[in-house]
């Protein structure tokens, strides 16, 4: 039997009610209105796309937010200040970069800027060591809408094999850590990896995040795992595709996730979800309002 697909996009629509549920209570109850501010430096086009999605994602569910345009030749003092601009401003909740950088700004120095309790999508050094210990504020939003993917789909973790292909420091590696966390036994892939297939034909959970089309073929995965597939990759003839063989490996599966419609959604819907809290927690608010009740 085929694979069940899993619909990311009606995944992250449903949190996404849920969540304008909790920014219309936030404001009721204490008069705050979560506020993401994203700092864009150039004419990237790529980015500028990225950018327009993630504001128009954050007025549907009532989340207020600023873009600060900045020119590709701005120096990295200027820049710095926009980010301590941010860091004081009360009514900002997350602060976000978009990358890339143009070369002249040192991207770490940037990212390390951002206050702890803002850096919405996770690449501050402090969130990133916090995937070592489960501690972190901001888990980063790929592998984190990947996490809330397998928990609504009720895959257990515990105990897995997973094997996540690509070793990225937004993907790859956090996905890696976030998995161990959950007990699962996990081992990474890159580039180098020899014999790819000897990895993922154990996997119970296979996530791949590796840029490349088609890398994963049905004879590479195991009868009944779980794929999840990150990867967006744009053919010459203008075709969306994930890393992989989709048709292929959804006769071998027992869940799948489809590019386009898959982990992409997710991924701004955590922004929202990181964004969110952020609000929360500065009004007091330290657990997170359960699914039961949104509004509480
Ligand atoms: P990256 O280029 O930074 O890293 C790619 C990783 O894959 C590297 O670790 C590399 O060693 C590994 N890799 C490359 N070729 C491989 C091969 N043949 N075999 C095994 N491993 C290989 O990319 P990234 O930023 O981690 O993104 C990975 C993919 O995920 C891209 O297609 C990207 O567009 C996509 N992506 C999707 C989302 C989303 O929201 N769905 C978010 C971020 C990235």
């Amino acid at each position: 039997m085929p694979a069940r697909i899993i619909d990311g996009r009606a995944v992250a629509q449903a949190l996404r009610a849920q969540y304008r549920a909790r920014v219309e209570a936030l404001e009721k109850k204490h008069g705050v209105t979560p506020g993401l501010a994203v700092i864009l430096v150039g004419d990237n086009p790529a980015s500028e796309l990225y950018v327009r999605n993630k504001i128009r994602a954050c007025g549907e569910v009532g989340i207020r937010s600023e873009l600060v345009r900045l020119p590709n030749d701005i120096s990295e003092a200027r820049l710095l200040g926009e980010v301590d601009r941010l860091n004081a401003d009360p009514s900002t909740h997350g602060i976000l970069v978009q990358l890339p950088l143009p070369p002249h700004i040192t991207m770490r120095r940037v990212l390390e800027r951002i206050a702890v309790d803002k850096d919405v999508d996770g690449f501050h050094l402090y969130n990133v060591g916090g995937l070592i210990t489960g501690s972190t504020i901001f888990p980063p939003c790929t592998p984190y809408g990947v996490q809330k993917l397998l928990e609504h789909e009720r895959v257990e973790v515990a105990g897995k094999n997973v094997v996540v292909v690509g070793a990225s420091n937004i993907v790859g590696k956090p996905m890696a850590l976030m998995l161990m966390q959950r007990d699962a036994t996990v081992c990474i892939c890159h580039k180098l990896t020899r014999d790819l297939a000897q990895f993922t034909i154990l996997a119970d959970i296979l996530v791949v995040a590796a840029g490349v089309p088609n890398l994963i073929v049905p004879q590479m995965v195991r009868t009944g795992a779980v794929v999840i597939d990150v990867g967006i990759n744009r053919l010459p003839d203008g075709r969306i595709v994930g890393d992989v063989d989709f048709e292929g490996v959804r006769q071998k599966a027992s869940l799948i996730t489809p590019v386009p419609g898959g982990v992409g959604p997710m991924t701004v819907t955590m922004l929202l979800h990181n964004t969110l809290r952020s609000a929360e927690r500065r009004v007091g608010i330290l657990e997170e309002p359960s699914l039961a009740s949104p509004a509480a």
